[in-house]
């Protein structure tokens, strides 16, 4: 069993170590393509210009990928969503490019997934960008910002509103590409042995809670908490902790963190559609003819959308079964708690642009604005909507 956590873990002390000529490299993305007119894309179109017949392009050799995760073997949803897109390209390609996955631990540790896909040691990888902010802080904004956009709302800006552009050029300075290949949907809020009634009952509060969202605790005076996955049922059944957040029904369910905790709190304002991605060494991805580049990017868009759809689906039924048959009770934030909240991420996300130079505020900038633009249409749609059928 790796020490593998997933959506919204472990601070990632392997990663916060980089060089930064690196992140000051740029590359020149654009001219090279980020997305598929290449060299090699285009030779590969021209051979199959040639004709169906061409015998260079039925008979030329498989070519083979690794793809290295963060997760272990068969994980609910994220190692199981990585088999997934690898089996989509394989056989999507006819076996022309086939891919074979490693679970975290077994090629590469799983923190040590972007280094490996970067100097192409696999030439794909699966995982969260919001573990390599070790890399450049504007990378949290392509996983999961607290109170940031949710899952429709980031595929809306990754594909349609610029999103994809500008993590593609942030990705270029390590040889990457990036794909978004899944995405969580709003996690929950967690799991807590006391009632949050005000801001003040979140004072002292020991929480599980990594990343951005363990930084606003902090600044609403609570003790976030780094566990990896394996510890947190112990930790909180015993009291070492008070809280803890963790992903969704489906996968608290299967942690039985019900067991070590009475009240299940709701939304996940931390993480409200947290982005899973696909990394791709470039110099490979450029090396596929032109079918196969759209076969890969192809696959990533429909793992993404079946992720996030197998996510909805579970944990509707999961959630059922831990009211009626655990008794879980389910409590919602009050609304003060969660503006507060909110405050307090605004603060720590616009530290976090302001810090990570040009291209992270234009990151930022085209997040928030994007968030802003949507947020009214989202209001009027789906929030009525939602509303207008309670
Ligand atoms: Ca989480």
């Amino acid at each position: 069993m790796v020490n593998a956590e997933t959506l919204g873990m472990i601070t990632i002390n392997q990663v916060t170590s980089e060089p930064d000529d690196t992140q000051m490299k740029r590359r020149d993305f654009l001219t090279k393509g980020a997305l598929g007119i290449t060299a090699a894309g285009l030779a590969g179109c021209a051979a199959s210009d040639s004709g169906p017949n061409d015998s260079s392009v039925v008979t030329s050799d498989p070519i083979r990928w690794k793809m290295v995760t963060s997760w272990p073997s068969n994980f609910p949803a994220l190692g199981t969503g990585a088999v997934h897109v690898a089996e989509l390209i394989t056989r999507m390609s006819g076996g022309r490019l086939s891919v074979e996955v490693y679970a975290g631990g077994e090629l590469v540790p799983p923190f040590e997934v972007f280094d490996a896909v970067s100097r192409g040691t696999a030439q794909m990888g699966h995982s969260a960008s919001y573990y390599w902010k070790g890399r450049h802080e504007a990378v949290q904004f392509f996983a999961a910002i607290p109170f940031g956009l949710n899952a429709q709302q980031m595929n809306s800006w990754l594909y349609h509103g610029g999103g994809l552009e500008l993590w593609t050029e942030l990705y270029a300075d390590f040889d990457l590409i990036p794909f978004p290949v899944g995405n969580s949907g709003v996690q929950m809020g967690g799991w807590f042995n006391r009632e949050i009634n005000s801001i003040t009952d979140l004072a002292g509060l020991k929480m599980r809670i990594p990343g951005l969202g363990g930084e606003v605790l902090k600044r609403a005076g609570g003790i976030p908490v780094n566990l990896p996955g394996a510890e947190i049922f112990t930790s909180l059944k015993t009291g070492v902790i008070d809280a803890t957040e963790w992903i969704g029904p489906y996968n608290d369910l299967a942690f039985g963190l019900y067991q070590a905790a009475r009240y299940y709190y709701y939304p996940g304002w931390h993480e409200p559609g947290t982005t899973l991605e696909c990394l791709i060494h470039r110099p490979a991805f450029e090396a596929l003819p032109d079918d196969l580049q759209t076969i890969v990017q192809t696959a990533c868009q429909a793992a993404n959308l079946d992720m996030l759809s197998e996510f909805g689906a579970r944990n509707a039924r999961a959630l059922q079964q831990l009211v009626d048959e655990h008794g879980v009770e389910l409590r919602p934030f009050p609304d003060d708690v969660l503006r507060r909240l909110r405050d307090l991420s605004d603060e720590v996300v616009t530290e976090i642009a302001a810090g990570s130079g040009p291209l992270g505020q234009r990151v930022f900038d085209s997040y928030r604005q994007f968030r802003d633009e949507s947020s009214a249409w989202q209001q009027i749609s789906e929030v009525a909507y939602s509303q207008a059928i309670r």
